[in-house]
């Protein structure tokens, strides 16, 4: 009897199960017509899902009578290529993620929802010239039809259905369809426009700046390494001119009808490099992240999958972005850790970006004046090119940095009188001075003076902060908000000191003492309304005297050519910390913030407040530089065995009750010592040497009302630890009780709580 030859399609199904699923192809559909990478609706469970389709086989390890039929083919063509497959199966595996919530975190919203809202093209609605023309003080009566023309004013290109549908109520349709045949309002469909291969006439906007030595020997060995993979470091000083090797080997790309992508930490942080490359080139450039909504990422996933974006810059999550032409990644600030993700996969965009660069076989290039540990591991071991640049563009010479010691100076709310009198002097030249303090908000402490009542958020392992100006406190990790006792909750005493310094508090100070001078104040609390970031930039960039006070939000990339003082009025929190991390980012945020003083012809002077003086770290980069600290921190980490030497995972846990999430991760530790002692690790790798450290409460055991607890493991081998790992799931997804608590593996860890 002749076997009919069995159509099995392996698809990715959005649940938290880490495996594939397979569902045979009835003979209704052609099997031609499912393709990898094209949406299909399957029955699973009592339900029906989207999935993707991954691949197709004749064989299955299910049997086949229990294997259900997929119910519907939804796309026409792959809506994924390959490559985005295969670096999709990658992130899967090496993050231990459910594949499904993979393939879902990287596609489109619009692409993951219901039947219904599944075109592959969009319709937009939007204003025709005679609607704006119109005079709408007609409508008086038809109030829906006014209020869908003044929620289109607002925008150029449209609005879908969907969107009108959020901010209208009631027969809007009608309304709507009404506006249509008056002619005041238009449909028009957006189809994914097939554009290849610009010519090369079109590339460049303006020319070249003249390029230094270093630059363009930066620049050579990119464009000689430029047809395959390769992965270069561009190790280059604040104001060494990164940008312009960027911006020169990119145009080389462009010429050969290549595509770009280029990622960066926050795209509001970073106007003037996309400016830079607007400036530069006539091709057509897109953003890509968090602040468009999700018709506006749809349509820009569609031009960067049909190549009509030529450039695409965006956040982490830009890296998933099918392009056909794709002929380099460029990482910029590449030591930012907004580059990994921190909840649901926390991937790191950087090493998908580096696998994904291999597997296309193309050239990745990462940036920073203050590289990661990491990276410059990479360059150690050969695995990257690194390519210093050490010279200032121009006549800019490097800022002259000191300690101030704090110890035994009457300090003026934070404020030391050498501090003070440095910024009088600047401030006579008619220069700008940058105070740096990483906290928001008034005071991170209320203490009660009679009785050391403290105000601790009740949800949290951490205090309230005074917000002065809203006279509120508030918790800054589960925002919880209370208005500010007039006593003491406990003991009624009246005599309340609010402890430490906070941006706001800078800010209040710094009025009194310099009366006359103009303060400008960024933090998230002051930039919360659209567009208030850039006009306050703006305002700091035109260069008149002022003081501007800020957190990490300034330390970012911002060029303040008048800038010529810069104080961090307070280094000795990053100083004592648990995390091994903390000296690195440290020396990041000091180099960084420093960065930002004499960029122009003017000499900078940077000083930093501390009552460690002595502490060697901070000798090491006051003396040696960023990469005498990077050598002695890589130094001191091989010695621990601490990555890039070894490989961790955190194991994280959170519950409503402590002993829960102690039960969990005592579960897993007795799980993962077994297997250790079983041999099952050290049968196929020899010596093994997986520890454990843990399990632990975490650093903030409470936070936001939960409980929440970790487990460290650590391997100098990567696949010891990954099959210790995979083993672990094995074990918890075969266990019911495990299965209901909530908890999460994060592989190469940035924050360890
Ligand atoms: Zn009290
Ligand atoms: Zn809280």
């Amino acid at each position: 009897m002749l076997k009919k030859k069995l159509n099995i399609i392996q698809v990715a199904v959005p649940t938290p199960l880490r495996r594939k699923f397979d569902y045979l192809l009835s003979d209704t559909i052609n099997p031609d017509h499912v393709l990898p990478g094209m949406r299909v609706l399957v029955p699973f469970g009592r339900t029906k899902q989207i999935a993707l389709v991954l691949g197709k086989s004749s064989k299955t390890d299910i049997d086949v009578k229990k294997l259900r039929s997929l119910s519907k083919v939804l796309d026409t063509a792959p809506i994924l290529p390959e490559e985005i497959i295969k670096l999709l199966n990658w992130v899967a595996s090496y993050y231990l993620h459910p594949i499904g919530e993979v393939f879902q975190t990287a596609l489109p919203v619009h692409y993951r929802k219901k039947e219904s809202a599944l075109e592959q093209n969009l319709t937009l609605w939007r204003l025709t010239e005679l609607g704006r023309e119109s005079d709408w003080n007609d409508l008086k009566r038809a109030v829906r039809q006014r209020s869908i023309l003044e929620q289109l004013k607002n925008t150029a290109d449209g609005l879908t259905r969907e969107q009108i549908a959020n901010e209208q109520e009631g027969h809007w349709q009608a309304a709507l369809k009404t506006l249509v045949e008056k002619k005041w309002v238009e449909s028009q469909t957006v189809e994914p426009v097939l554009l290849k291969n610009k010519t090369n006439a079109e590339i460049r906007k303006n020319s070249s700046l003249l390029l230094n030595e270093e630059q363009q020997i930066a620049v050579e060995f990119l464009i000689k390494n430029g047809n395959c993979y390769s992965a270069s470091l561009i190790d280059g000083i604040t104001g060494s001119g990164k940008t312009e090797v960027y911006l020169s080997f990119i145009e080389r790309q462009l010429e050969q009808g290549r595509q770009v992508l280029v990622l960066v930490p926050e795209i509001g942080l970073t106007p003037q490099l996309i400016h830079r490359f607007e400036h530069r080139f006539s091709v057509k450039i897109q953003t890509l992240h968090s602040g468009l909504n999700n018709t506006q990422r749809m349509k820009i996933w569609q031009q960067a999958s049909s190549g009509e974006i030529r450039i695409l810059i965006g956040t982490r999550s830009s890296v998933f972005t099918p392009m056909p032409d794709l002929g380099a990644i460029i990482i910029d600030e590449e030591h930012d850790i907004s580059f990994k993700q921190q909840d649901g996969i926390r991937y790191s965009a950087k090493d998908i970006a580096l696998v994904r660069a291999n597997n296309a076989n193309i050239p990745i290039i990462l940036g920073s004046a203050t590289p990661s540990m990491e990276s410059l591991y990479l360059c150690q071991q050969n695995k990257m090119a690194h390519l210093k640049l050490r010279q200032r563009a121009g006549n800019a010479r490097p800022p002259e940095v000191h300690l101030i010691d704090v110890r035994g100076q009457y300090l003026q709310h934070g404020l030391s009188r050498t501090l003070i009198d440095l910024i009088k002097q600047h401030l006579a030249k008619e220069n700008q001075v940058l105070l740096f303090q990483n906290r928001r908000g008034y005071s991170p402490v209320l203490l009660c003076n009679k009785c050391g009542w403290i105000s601790y958020c009740h949800r949290c392992d951490s205090k309230l902060t005074y917000h002065r100006q809203r006279n509120h406190l508030r918790c800054h990790h589960c925002q919880t908000e209370q208005p500010l006792p007039p006593q003491c909750p406990d003991c009624g005493h009246g005599d309340l000191s609010q402890l430490g310094m906070g941006t706001e508090r800078v800010e209040k100070v710094v009025r009194e003492i310099f009366p006359e001078t103009e303060v400008i104040r960024i933090d998230r609390d002051t930039t919360q309304r659209k567009g208030t970031l850039q006009s306050m930039l703006e305002k700091a960039r035109d260069g008149k005297k002022q003081i501007l006070i800020g957190t990490q939000m300034l330390a970012k990339g911002h060029h303040f050519p008048n800038v010529t003082l810069v104080a961090i009025l307070d280094i000795d929190q990053g100083l004592y910390s648990i995390d091994f991390r903390a000296p690195e980012r440290l020396a990041q945020l000091i180099v960084q913030v420093s960065g930002r003083a004499g960029r122009e012809e003017k000499k900078g002077q940077v000083v930093l407040q501390t009552a460690h003086p002595e502490d060697e770290m901070l000798n090491t980069l006051l003396t040696l530089g960023y990469s005498g600290f990077a050598k002695k921190a890589l130094a001191e980490r091989k010695e621990l065995l601490l990555p890039p030497y070894a490989y961790q995972a955190l194991i994280r846990c959170e519950s409503n009750k402590i002993e829960n999430y102690q039960a969990f991760l005592e579960y897993c530790f007795q799980v993962m010592s077994s297997l250790k002692r079983n041999g099952s690790v050290e049968k196929s790798v020899g010596e093994s040497d997986i520890q454990f450290l843990g399990p632990v409460p975490a650093p903030m055991e409470k936070k936001a009302g939960k409980f929440r607890g970790q487990l460290l493991v650590q391997a100098s081998q990567r696949k010891d630890l990954h099959r210790m790992l995979n083993d672990l799931i094995w074990n918890v997804e075969a266990n019911k009780a495990a299965q209901r608590i909530r908890w999460s593996i994060d592989i190469d860890p940035q924050e360890l709580y």
